[in-house]
Formats: structure tokens, C-alpha cells, sequence
């Protein structure tokens, strides 16, 4: 079977592997679709070469059908199509004895950490597999685990039908951000400065506000009656979206950082939190709701993936297909057919 190494500098390298047989545990699973994330664009920068070393097998966005059982794994069979929750949690410390092991102290992502999806067999864990439809498509559920993502945004930003929700970002997350928050009953608006985002956006069935020639905080007030969004989602990952997210927040409104911003710390106008009673929420991948969410939500049709998935690439043309996404202001979630 192929599998994709990424071999450091903007390169991978596809070499012919043995499929592993699992063990106890563990599953094999046929990867049908991996989709390409920003993190794995970083990979690809080499700025994550410490912790995911120049000899991995990386991708965690993916759908497949089990291929292997290994023993002990009950509740799947040969077939079955499936997504992975890519986690790895320790189940012994505080994080995970509260219940929280996604956010597990010791927490292992799967395709950084240890190898991934971008290749054709992947022996893991099978406490990491979701059931999908035998009938959904597989490139439909290379989504998922964005979605998810989206899921436990919205989940943490708890929203009541009615609320005026802002969207700060109208990227691949961002837009997903945006259709679940839409499902939960959300009044929303996403704010963007490509055009393009802004055109998809709007076919999407969403208002928007250009970032680039509107102050959006202002808009937001006008549009909600002096009121403020109840709920912000950063997703840009940038100072001005951090100043919009304070400046456009309703009384006792709910922040969730979605955006995740390395390197220098952003400024946050605490100030506000103090005159409005804010309150500011992290969000750190998913839980095993948000996924089984998300795969409502996607065979629902409630996630428009047709719109959403703007390319797709063989395993082979996968260094291609990075060259392609990287700095793209048009495309929104690549897909690499795996097999
Ligand atoms: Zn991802
Ligand atoms: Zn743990």
C-alpha cells in the first residue's frame, strides 16, 4: 500500500508500505479521503518538524472502511464505513478522571503525534472509530472532523435560539462555525476581508460584513439594535479579530476562542469583560458528541459540503495539492483520495 511521508521543506515522499495487522484493540481501516487542515499546512512549513519529526505519515481529517479487526473490538465489522476521532487520551490523569479527556493532560493527536491518514491502510486504536451511514459518501465525511470542531464551538458557546451570533473569520472553519451555530438557532453574521470568503459566505445563505471597508463591531451594533452579539466566534486568528470580538460583544456576551494564535500574544481589552460582564471561552478540538453531531448534521444536509470541498487530489499529486492550498485565498477544504 502507498503511504505520504512528509520528508521536511514543502516535501513528501510516497513510499510503498506494509499494511499492519492490528492488534488487540486496534482496527485497520481503508482511508478513502483525508482532508488537508491548517495544521497540517504548518506541518508542511516545517514549523512543527520538533514534535511531528521529517518522517511522518500526517492527516487526521479522514473517512474509510474497516479493513482488519484486531481483538477484543466490539460493535464494528469488516465494511463498515467509519470516521476516526483522532485523540489519544492517557484515562488516568485529573483531565480524564473529570471526564474531560480531550483535553487530557497528556493528550496524543493522532497524524502529529503518531502517524495519520494520508495513506492507504491505518492500524489505530478502535476506540477512536465512528459509525457513518453505509450509504453517505466518503468525501462528504472527510468533513467530519471539522464539523466537529464547530460542534464543540458551538457547544461551549451554549447558544439560545434568537441569539445574535457574530463569526469573526469565513474560512473552512469559520463557515462551518457558522452553519452549526445557524442549526442552533443562531442569528448569524460572518465577518471576512477576502472577497471571495465573502462571496461563499453569502451563498451559503449567510449576512456578511467586509472586515476591509466596514467597522464590524459598529455594523453589529447597528444591526442588533445597540445591543451586541450575545455570542463571538474568533476564528481569524488575528489582532483586529481579537479587538472586534471585545468591541462586538453584547452585555454578559460569551467570546469562544476559536482562532489559535502562536507565537505573540494577542492584546485583549479586558476592560471590556469588566464593563460588560464578558466571559471568554476556550475550545480545544472535540468530544464524542460533537462528532456524532457533526454526522448528523453532515447526512442531514445542514453542512453544505458540495460547497465547501474546492478540491480534490490523488495520494500520489499530494505534495501538488499542498502547493496548491498553500496561500490560496480561493479554496476552502482539499480533499486527498487516499484509495
Ligand atoms: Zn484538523
Ligand atoms: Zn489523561
Amino acid at each position: 500500500m502507498k503511504a505520504a511521508y512528509y520528508t521536511g521543506d514543502q516535501s513528501f515522499t510516497i513510499r510503498e508500505d506494509q499494511p499492519k495487522e492490528p492488534q488487540a484493540g486496534e482496527a485497520r481501516v481503508k482511508i478513502a479521503y483525508c482532508g488537508i487542515c491548517g495544521t497540517d499546512l504548518h506541518v508542511y512549513h516545517g514549523a512543527m518538524d520538533a514534535r511531528v519529526t521529517t518522517n511522518r505519515v500526517v492527516g487526521h481529517e479522514c473517512s474509510g472502511i474497516v479493513d482488519a479487526l484486531g481483538e477484543g473490538v466490539e460493535g464494528f465489522e469488516v465494511g463498515d464505513q467509519v470516521v476516526i476521532r483522532p485523540l489519544a487520551s492517557c484515562g488516568e490523569c485529573p483531565a480524564c478522571k473529570k471526564g474531560y479527556t480531550h483535553v487530557c493532560q497528556k493528550l496524543k493527536f493522532l497524524g502529529l503525534d503518531t502517524e495519520g491518514a494520508f495513506q492507504q491502510a491505518w492500524t489505530l486504536p478502535a476506540n477512536t472509530l465512528h459509525k457513518v451511514p453505509a450509504d453517505m459518501r466518503l468525501d462528504f465525511a472527510a468533513l467530519i472532523e471539522p464539523t466537529a470542531v464547530a460542534c464543540h464551538d458551538v457547544a461551549r458557546a451554549n447558544i439560545q435560539p434568537g441569539e445574535d451570533v457574530l463569526v469573526i473569520g469565513g474560512g473552512p472553519i469559520g463557515l462551518l462555525v457558522a452553519m452549526v451555530a445557524k442549526q442552533a438557532g443562531g442569528n448569524v453574521v460572518v465577518s471576512e476581508v477576502s472577497e471571495y470568503r465573502l462571496g461563499i459566505a453569502e451563498k451559503l445563505g449567510f449576512k456578511t460584513l467586509n472586515a476591509m471597508k466596514v467597522n464590524v463591531a459598529e455594523e453589529v451594533w447597528k444591526m442588533t439594535g445597540d445591543k451586541g452579539a450575545e455570542v463571538v466566534f474568533e476564528v481569524s486568528a488575528t489582532q483586529p479579530g481579537v479587538d472586534t470580538m471585545t468591541e462586538a460583544a453584547a452585555v454578559r456576551g460569551r467570546i469562544v476562542m476559536v482562532g489559535i494564535i502562536g507565537g505573540r500574544k494577542p492584546e485583549v481589552d479586558l476592560f471590556k469583560f469588566f464593563w460588560r460582564e464578558l466571559q471568554l471561552l476556550g475550545a480545544r478540538v472535540y468530544e464524542a458528541a460533537d462528532y456524532e453531531k457533526a454526522i448528523e448534521l453532515i447526512v442531514s444536509g445542514a453542512i453544505d459540503c458540495e460547497t465547501l470541498i474546492t478540491d480534490i487530489q490523488e495520494l500520489e499529486d499530494i505534495t501538488k495539492a499542498f502547493q496548491a492550498l498553500d496561500g490560496n485565498a480561493t479554496a476552502m477544504k482539499s480533499l486527498i483520495k487516499c484509495s
